[in-house]
């Protein structure tokens, strides 16, 4: 696999906006590609600074940090667009460059009994996406890409905090294809009521994610469980501009009518070690990327809980109403 760091694209946009000095964010898997971003740019008369911050999504981006350091824009790597902001700043999405032919003959067997396949994927596949629908239609599958909603930047894109695109189109498939990593294909498969497949174009595996799925749909009860017994509860925001999922004021108002204690904690972001800071508090409510409390939970000394978890526990929203809606 070679990566397409999208440098025509790069170098077109920062003739354009000339910019003097930027801040460059990369995903943690490529960090180790500044020394040579940086020799490329600068010879744009351009300073350059790279964040040392995570970068996990589109929703991670650093406006604080730009403005410190006089930064006039921001080039954020490996994700599409997430968030509008007054701050300039631009998304190189990048493309995984691959053959993707051996690993679709491969799910073909896993598919065998679905006709209607819905596809998504995540965006460094998007210029692959009309020769993997050409290759199922070859094969007998209808296709449906997934639709462009909410955070999605474009038809079959998926993320991991938005599946209504997913969720519109499942009651015309009978089984949905996740090309990409393991990540994106277990938020698939709980936030839709069809079958998930992965189509894992890193590990060259096919996975059904519904033993999966079970598993951690155990686990979020046990975990909403849990918070119900709490006697005190920390509600976690993290200071990332694209990230909010939930009203932090709607829910201590009702924490404090189940007659919990509550307080609100900021972070820049939500690690294990300022959880367990507050080790008095019982259980948490994290309203950053709700990914931390599904597939994160286990390490935190703590219970961890999704907004709408929170409001199951609260008795705000039916364990069976949320499962329906699906778990993200
Ligand atoms: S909120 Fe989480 S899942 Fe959504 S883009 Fe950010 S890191 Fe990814």
């Amino acid at each position: 696999m070679s990566l397409d760091f999208e440098e025509e694209k790069l170098f077109a946009e920062l003739k354009k906006r000339k910019p003097k000095r930027i801040l460059i964010q990369l995903p943690e898997g490529i960090k180790t590609k500044a020394l040579d971003l940086q020799e490329k740019i600068e010879k744009l008369g351009i300073e350059v600074i790279f964040s040392g911050e995570t970068a996990w999504g589109g929703c991670c981006i650093s406006i604080n940090e730009a403005k410190k350091f006089d930064c006039d824009l921001i080039v954020h790597f490996g994700h599409a667009q997430f968030i509008k902001s007054d701050f300039p700043i631009l998304y190189i999405e990048m493309k995984d460059v691959l053959d993707l032919e051996p690993i679709l003959k491969k799910s073909l067997a896993s598919l065998k009994k679905y006709k209607k396949i819905g596809l998504s994927y995540s965006v460094q596949h998007m210029h692959d996406s009309d020769k993997i629908i050409d290759f199922y239609k070859k094969n007998g599958h209808e296709v449906i890409l997934s639709g462009k909603k909410g955070f999605a930047a474009y038809p079959g894109h998926v993320i991991g905090c938005e599946y209504s695109g997913l969720k519109e189109i499942q009651t015309k498939v009978d089984a949905f294809v996740i090309i990409g990593n393991r990540f994106h294909s277990v938020g698939a498969a709980l936030a839709v009521q069809k079958p998930v497949f992965l189509v894992d174009v890193y590990n060259d595996e096919v996975s059904d994610m519904e033993e999966f799925k079970e598993k951690l749909i155990r686990q979020r009860a046990i975990s909403i469980d849990k918070l119900k017994q709490a006697k005190s509860v920390g509600i976690v925001m993290e200071m990332k501009p694209g990230q909010r999922f939930g009203s932090p004021k709607d829910l201590i108002k009702k924490f404090e009518r189940a007659d919990k204690k509550v307080i609100l904690i900021s972070m820049n972001e939500i690690s294990i070690d300022k959880i367990a800071n507050f080790y008095n508090i019982d259980a948490f409510v994290e309203l950053a990327c709700l990914r931390i409390a599904v597939d994160d939970f286990k390490k935190y000394p703590k219970p961890i809980l999704t907004y709408r978890e929170a409001l199951v526990a609260l008795g705000e929203k039916s364990w069976e109403d949320f499962l329906n809606e699906g778990v993200v």
